[in-house]
């Protein structure tokens, strides 16, 4: 897919927010600017959760609890080369949604089923890929894709 601005990718995000359900994890890739914190603020929006979402960068995990679903946010960006034992497993097919940035970061708690995405910069646009593993990852790239 391809969104040719911070709103389009807000949008993006917003459509997501009415098919999730606890446990769905989703995995954002792509470089720094890439729009991943971008996504995820539209799914907030989605979820109504009446917050603004800032990237976690420094924090690592941030809870939004105020909307139709829990919603978690991990930034694993920090967590590069450490071997950390942080307690992250709860939030990780818990009792709501979570979005994983810079999931290689924490591989060994990325579980069976989940949604991938990929985003690169193209000039001002910014292409998404997607793709579902394990069924319901399969079932949430269909949904995003309006299959
Ligand atoms: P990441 O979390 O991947 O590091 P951010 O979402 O924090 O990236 O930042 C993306 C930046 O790129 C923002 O400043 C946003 O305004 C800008 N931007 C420009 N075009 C787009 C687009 N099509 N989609 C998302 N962000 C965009
Ligand atoms: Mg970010």
């Amino acid at each position: 897919m391809i969104t040719n601005s911070k709103e389009e990718t807000k949008a993006l995000g917003e459509k997501l927010a009415a098919y999730l359900r606890p446990g769905d994890v989703i995995l954002l890739s792509g470089d720094l600017g890439a729009g991943k914190t971008t996504f995820v603020s539209g799914v907030a929006e989605g979820l109504k959760c009446g917050e603004d979402v800032i990237s976690p960068t420094f924090n690592i995990l941030k809870c939004y609890f105020n909307g139709t679903l829990p919603m978690y946010h991990i930034d694993a960006y920090r967590l590069e080369g450490q071997n950390m034992e942080l307690g992250l497993e709860e939030y990780i097919e818990g009792d709501g949604a979570c979005f994983i940035e810079w999931p290689k970061y924490i591989e060994s708690l990325i579980p069976d089923e989940r949604l991938e995405m990929y985003l690169f910069h193209e000039g001002n646009s910014r292409r998404i890929e997607i793709k579902g593993v394990g069924k319901r990852g399969e079932e949430l790239e269909k949904e995003l894709k309006g299959l």
